[in-house]
């Protein structure tokens, strides 16, 4: 057993000497972030190496263009930094072009309706009900209000994407852009099938690989890369990098993204971000990170068949990645009461709509787990165990009418000193310790 270890806070020095009100918040949430099990499946701990890249100097230069193609000058270390920063991009993704300045995941979806299609014009992707992000149409967001947006779903059989639905509305609508990619779906993507639909009815395919990047990267998910045009990712979520988005693409459609990234949609690129993620590009290639990656998928598997064997049902019954969809029903809560539960006991996720929900979005039947961020601090199949376990108390402890409330905050907080003893034989990768500050 590994000595426990206490977080302090040294690294922010001159944080806490301008700023004691900024830096005792940060400090506070260095704790909360080693305290607790963090279960949000697009979250993660950036390394020590990323967070410092990502709060360097490089905050400090303007360098809107691209590299050798400039507004300002001074470029002589930006650009640098940029081309290396894409061809690791391109070495890792196995992708023709690269564009590394999108500010985050949802401005790099932006980015490619931009270029690809015009206001008006139809564009399909995966509902937010049903698995789908915000920006691939749904209706409160920009991408459903400027374009006339087809929304597919999954099954209800097995909660898997209803491929021939996919097929039959991009028959039926003929849109121009079809985009695939998921944020609360915990199945594989066959982007070879969606590749094959867009060819047959002329649209351009995007995959949106925001959530399972990292575990692309690693090659424990299909890459859609051979298949489709364009990929869109964010940089921090399973990859493990600084918060920040990517465009990945073939040849033909390089300028017009590229264009539509700058001028068309963002000012100059946030070099800071472009550093983190040259660094963890550069952590991305490492058998390391591959084995995190494994791990990654291995801790879902095994946590997913452990909360089956507690009486949890799971949305399509399990994972073939990070993620896990748990429908509460059953189980007597909501998922908005057992996620409060939950993060009163020490452990963090997000209520969720399930596939055919009943239930309204802000108070749905489930919750959304997932393991990119346990498995980077080094959880393993035991500590799956012990997780399923609480789980299972937690639901027990929100559903039993005979406690009352103040019975229930105390037994929460018995769980949230078992995690809190768990996680100090797990230093997490980033965070502030005694030991390296
Ligand atoms: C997280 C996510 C995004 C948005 O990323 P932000 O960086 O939050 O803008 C886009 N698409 C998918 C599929 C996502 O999961």
């Amino acid at each position: 057993m590994q000595s426990p270890v206490k977080p302090t806070f040294q690294f922010i020095n001159s944080i806490m000497e301008y700023d004691p009100e900024v830096a005792s918040i940060i400090k506070a949430e260095n704790q909360r972030q080693h305290a607790k099990i963090r279960l949000v499946p697009s979250e993660n701990y950036a390394s020590r190496a990323v967070l410092e890249a990502t709060g360097s100097i490089m905050t400090n230069k303007y360098s809107e263009g691209y590299a050798r193609d400039r507004y300002y000058e001074g470029q002589q270390q930006i650009d640098k930094l940029e081309m290396l920063c894409v061809e690791r991009a391109k070495t890792v993704f196995g992708a023709d072009h690269v564009n590394v300045q999108p500010y985050s995941g949802s401005p790099a979806n932006q980015a490619v309706y931009l270029a690809l299609a015009e206001p008006g014009e139809t564009i399909m992707g995966l509902s937010l009900a049903d698995g789908g992000h915000l920006t691939h149409g749904d209706k409160v967001s920009i991408s459903g209000k400027h374009y006339n947006s087809i929304q597919y779903g999954v099954r209800e059989s097995d909660g898997s994407i209803d491929y021939d639905q996919v097929e039959s509305l991009a028959k039926k609508f003929k849109p121009k852009i079809i985009f695939c990619g998921t944020t609360a779906y915990p199945r594989f993507v066959d982007f070879e099938k969606f590749a094959a639909i867009g060819k047959e009815v002329g649209a351009v395919v995007v995959a949106d690989i925001a959530h399972i990047s990292g575990l692309v990267a690693a090659g424990v998910h299909p890459s859609p890369i051979p298949h489709v045009d364009v990929v869109t990712t964010t940089t921090h979520k399973s990859l493990r990098g600084p918060r920040g988005g990517m465009i990945m693409c073939k040849h033909q459609f390089a300028d017009v993204l590229d264009k539509a990234v700058f001028p068309g949609l963002q000012g100059g690129p946030h070099n800071h971000t472009t550093a983190g993620l040259a660094v963890a590009l550069k952590e991305a290639q490492t058998e390391e990170f591959k084995k995190y990656a494994r791990q990654i998928v291995t801790n879902a598997d095994v946590l997913a068949k452990s909360l089956i064997k507690r009486g949890f049902s799971l949305s399509s019954g399990g994972t073939d990645n990070h993620l896990i969809l748990i429908d509460l029903t059953n189980k007597g809560v909501t998922g908005r009461q057992m996620a409060k539960a939950l993060d009163a006991s020490g452990i963090v996720c997000n209520f969720n709509r399930i596939p055919f929900d009943k239930r309204p979005a802000m108070n749905p039947s489930g919750i959304r787990i997932g393991t990119p961020a346990i498995t980077s601090r080094g959880f393993g199949i035991n500590e799956m165990e012990r997780l399923a376990n609480w789980m299972e108390t937690v639901a027990q402890l929100r559903s039993d009418e005979s406690l009352n409330l103040s019975d229930r905050k105390m037994a929460y907080k018995n769980v949230a000193k078992e995690v809190k003893d768990l996680c100090d034989q797990f230093p997490a990768p980033g965070l502030c310790y005694d030991s390296d500050c």
